[in-house]
């Protein structure tokens, strides 16, 4: 039965994840989400019901359009398989549960602000202004478990996290405009580690923001001297901050931080 039930929550997810494409899509564009139907980017042509099928529909069509045969970028199949994996992760977890809804509704956040910063450069407005209405609701409806005993208690839990995760990259962008007239994190770093705090309270998204460092720290350390190799001009060795989206790397840090976050800072707590 278990297996059944993580069978039918990975289908789910990778049913998702197509519709995250979607908004990875199209929300930079400012295109409705739900309206036209999905077409070629290619050719116009609208896609067919039968051909909509995460996953099977590409390997059926061997990645190609029905009708013009252009390339359809294998990345739609893989933010599908990933988030039908991260939805199983948080089900074999934390079963079927108020936990696991809000969970998994965090993780297509995570998911689409990832790509759409990858690609553009942005976290939408939307998408922000969407984790914080559900993170409040779920954080009232007690499904996260730093929501309090009462819904004023649960409240406070949520705010207290927003301040959390978005209040130290506010006092560093306010420190970098004040001595290097620039700031050092993009606007929508800030907005989605004050959504994660609402979903992770307040000492699982500290963790999340240390560990969001750490990674991004790491890559561009190794994208520094991969860059090195063929670009003079990085031979100065400065890093251009800006040219580097950060929220990937905080994406992957508040998921991590989102299953094991408590578990890890209650093992490092317990040296002292
Ligand atoms: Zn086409």
């Amino acid at each position: 039965m278990i297996y059944f039930m993580g069978a039918f929550v990975f289908i789910f997810g990778l049913f998702i994840g197509s519709f995250l494409n979607v908004c990875i899509y199209r929300i930079p564009k400012k295109k409705s989400i739900v309206s036209p139907p999905s077409t070629c980017p290619e050719c116009g042509t609208r896609i067919k019901w039968y051909d909509l099928f995460p996953v099977l529909s590409f390997l059926i069509l061997k990645g190609k359009c029905r009708s013009c045969k252009v390339k359809i970028s294998p990345r739609y199949m893989m933010v599908e398989l990933l988030t039908g994996l991260l939805f199983l992760a948080c089900f074999a977890l934390f079963g079927l549960s108020g936990q696991f809804l809000a969970y998994i509704v965090f993780t297509g956040i995570l998911i689409t602000i990832t790509f759409t910063d990858i690609d553009e450069m942005i976290i939408p407005d939307s998408i922000m202004i969407f984790g914080v209405i559900t993170g409040i609701l779920f954080v009232v409806l007690g499904f996260v478990p730093e929501a309090g005993a009462s819904i004023k208690e649960s409240l406070l839990a949520g705010l207290f996290g927003m301040l959390a995760g978005a209040g130290p990259l506010i006092i560093i962008n306010l420190l970098t405009l004040l001595f290097i007239k620039k700031a050092g994190v993009g606007g929508g770093d800030m907005k989605l580690m004050g959504v994660a705090g609402i979903y992770l309270g307040a000492t699982k998204v500290l963790f999340a923001l240390v560990l969001g460092v750490v990674i991004a720290g790491i890559f561009s350390v190794i994208s520094l001297k991969n860059k090195k190799k063929n670009d003079d001009e990085a031979k100065s060795g400065t890093l251009k901050l800006h040219e580097i989206p950060f929220g990937p790397y905080l994406a992957v840090a508040c998921f991590v931080s989102m299953l094991y976050g408590k578990q890890i800072v209650d093992w490092y707590l317990s040296f002292y």
